[in-house]
């Protein structure tokens, strides 16, 4: 049976819009909006706005949106945080300056992958987030994004001044030195605060702090979390980050007078970004796909399983280093792969119809995908959206995820991919992360793969009372061999299974993505293969179902009934010919 606290918490209707498992989302509108029909698109996700208040730059804008509509695709308009220091400057010409990022220095910061772009004059500015001024203009932006009947909005580098502290010597600026000494004020005892070496808080001023002590502008840029006080003000400029991101959809929301669908641009892809979690309803942006490798990457399955354990969805597309790579090399097939594994993966990979190359010596610049490489894996995703849509992860394993954990539970995850050992992801959050497990979400599971450092807030103790086998991860070698072999493929490798199935439906199929790695780099193709795919009667048991049929779906062939064996483990099925990615429905009966 399935655990009926699964099926309550995955299958009570959202009140939020989301985006869905077999969404084709065009990651910037289209210039020639035949391209939507050629990819079967449903969202476009970064759609911009108006470039200006102009009656012409409205329309245009306008017409976007309405070419979207007629195609009954939902369009996500999208602010900037950063990459428009060209339009601040126009804002607040007088005064744009004030709202620069600050080293400790007080030198102005730029955006690092901006060096390439200047506007009258000026270098592409970190602009300060913290800034009232500032602030206007992001208000700014979100009132022209309104004016026309948009379905969600899409927030780039939202992490603004929070991602300045975090890596780019920032910020200093008055607002920032003024709201951290707030911050600490409002934490912190006299006494703690005399601990820290703070005598006055009124007159604290962090900028004076760290150079009494020695510390330099570079050594801040290049290790802030080492800087006294680093971590707390890096946690003052994240709770900012949060308060400013919040305000913007709100304010959006306002102005349309309806719930619109939230992303950022981003992948869940550290504790860091996961902050933003709360406020979103699916990540949009860039996950690293090391295309110069010409391997299928794994590292992106963690991310796709970590958005799932935060109930959200990732939208992703690969980096700007790995599309300039694609594009010097000349390799769309590699690209197919991504795609497959997002799907598979039950998140999604943008329509790569348009993509931003960077690579240090040429900057920004351009790819264009063409829909004759692509859109025909887009066409078999929306075709088999019923067997997308409402499915999750299957297993009987899983990894217990806090941010004190991060590094061994993201090993623990690629290596468990790799090894076809299906599990999910639970959060186990703490101050910033606000998820917690419950002895309901442990239940179900056999294994409880944990990293060496105790969980936060009392789920450690959670845990503790678990049935289940608590093991501290190792590595694959430690695991015990039970928890191995659940799902085993002969006769190829390396192949990937992702196994799947729908908790709001006892009568959907059990769905096993299986995807062929087999990339080779001359053909810019995978290599077909035959393989025998065994699936043992412990993932099987999970899913309510007595496996007897089959049916089998690739990408160019036509679905067909697929022979199911009975044997001492499980079931087992054969696959001739294997191409890029199948999705085998498994039917029968209910236990
Ligand atoms: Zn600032």
């Amino acid at each position: 049976m399935i655990p009926v606290f699964i099926a309550v918490l995955f299958c009570v209707g959202s009140e939020r819009p989301r985006i869905h498992a077999s969404d084709v989302v065009f990651m910037y509108s289209a210039s020639d909006p035949s391209q939507y029909d050629a990819y079967s698109g449903t969202v476009v996700g970064w759609g911009g706005r108006p470039r200006t208040r102009d009656q012409r730059d409205i329309e245009a804008f306008r017409g976007r949106v309405a070419e979207a509509h007629r195609r009954k695709m939902r369009y996500c308009a999208s602010v900037d945080f950063l990459v428009d220091f060209r339009g601040f400057i126009d804002f607040r010409p007088e005064t744009f300056m004030d709202a620069v990022c600050r080293d400790l220095d007080g030198n102005p910061l730029h955006v690092p992958w901006l060096w390439d772009h200047e506007y009258k004059g000026h270098p592409a500015y970190w602009f300060c987030t913290n800034n009232p001024n500032y602030q206007a203009y992001l208000r700014d932006q979100v009132e022209r994004v309104c004016m026309a009947p948009i379905d969600g909005l899409h927030i780039d580098d939202y992490s603004g001044t929070s991602a300045c502290s975090a890596y780019n010597g920032g910020c200093f600026c008055p607002y920032c030195m003024d709201g951290f000494r707030r911050y600490l004020k409002d934490r912190f005892s006299e006494k703690e605060l005399r601990e820290m070496g703070i005598e006055q808080v009124e007159k604290f001023d962090y900028r004076r702090f760290l150079k009494e002590r020695g510390i330099t502008a570079e050594q801040f840029r290049r290790e802030s979390w080492r800087c006294p006080l680093g971590d707390l003000f890096q946690d003052f400029q994240n709770q900012q980050m949060k308060e400013v991101v919040g305000e913007i959809f709100e304010y959006a929301e306002r102005l349309r007078g309806r719930r619109l669908v939230r992303s950022v641009n981003s992948s869940a892809s550290s504790p860091r970004t996961l902050i933003v979690a709360p406020l979103i309803d699916y990540f949009c942006g860039e996950v690293p796909h090391h295309a110069s490798t010409a391997e299928v990457p794994v590292e992106p399955v963690f991310v796709f399983r970590m958005v799932e354990a935060l109930d959200r969805r990732q939208t992703a597309t690969a980096a700007g280093h790995d599309w300039a790579w694609i594009k010097a090399n000349g390799k769309p097939g590699l690209v197919r792969t991504w795609i497959a594994q997002a799907y598979a993966f039950g998140s999604t990979f943008m329509v790569p119809h348009r993509q931003w190359c960077y690579t240090r010596e040429l900057g920004t610049h351009w790819w264009y995908g063409r829909p004759e490489d692509f859109a025909h894996i887009y066409r078999f995703v929306r075709e088999h959206a019923h067997l997308l849509d409402e499915y999750i992860s299957l297993a009987d394993t899983a990894l217990i995820y806090s941010n004190a954990n991060f590094s061994e539970i993201r090993d623990a995850a690629l290596k468990l991919a790799e090894a076809n050992i299906p599990y999910v992801i639970l959060a186990a959050g703490d101050e910033s992360l606000p998820y917690r497990i419950t002895s309901e979400m442990i239940e179900p599971y056999d294994y409880l793969i944990a990293g060496s450092k105790p969980l936060p807030d009392g789920q450690e103790e959670i845990l503790q009372t678990a049935n289940a086998k608590i093991v501290r991860w190792e590595g694959l070698d430690k695991l015990p061999d039970k928890m191995k072999g659940r799902i085993t493929v002969d006769g190829s490798d390396p192949v990937r299974i992702s196994i799947r199935h729908n908790p709001c439906s006892s009568d959907s199929p059990l769905v096993c993505h299986i995807l062929n790695l087999n990339y080779d780099f001359e053909m810019d193709d995978i290599r077909p293969a035959d393989v025998t795919v065994t699936i043992g009667e412990s993932i099987l048991k999970r899913s309510g179902l007595d496996v007897r049929f089959g049916m089998i779906h690739m990408i160019g062939g036509k679905s067909a009934r697929l022979p199911i064996t009975k044997v001492d483990e499980g079931v087992k099925f054969e696959i001739k010919g294997l191409g890029l990615w199948a999705i085998v429905e498994l039917k029968g009966g209910r236990i």
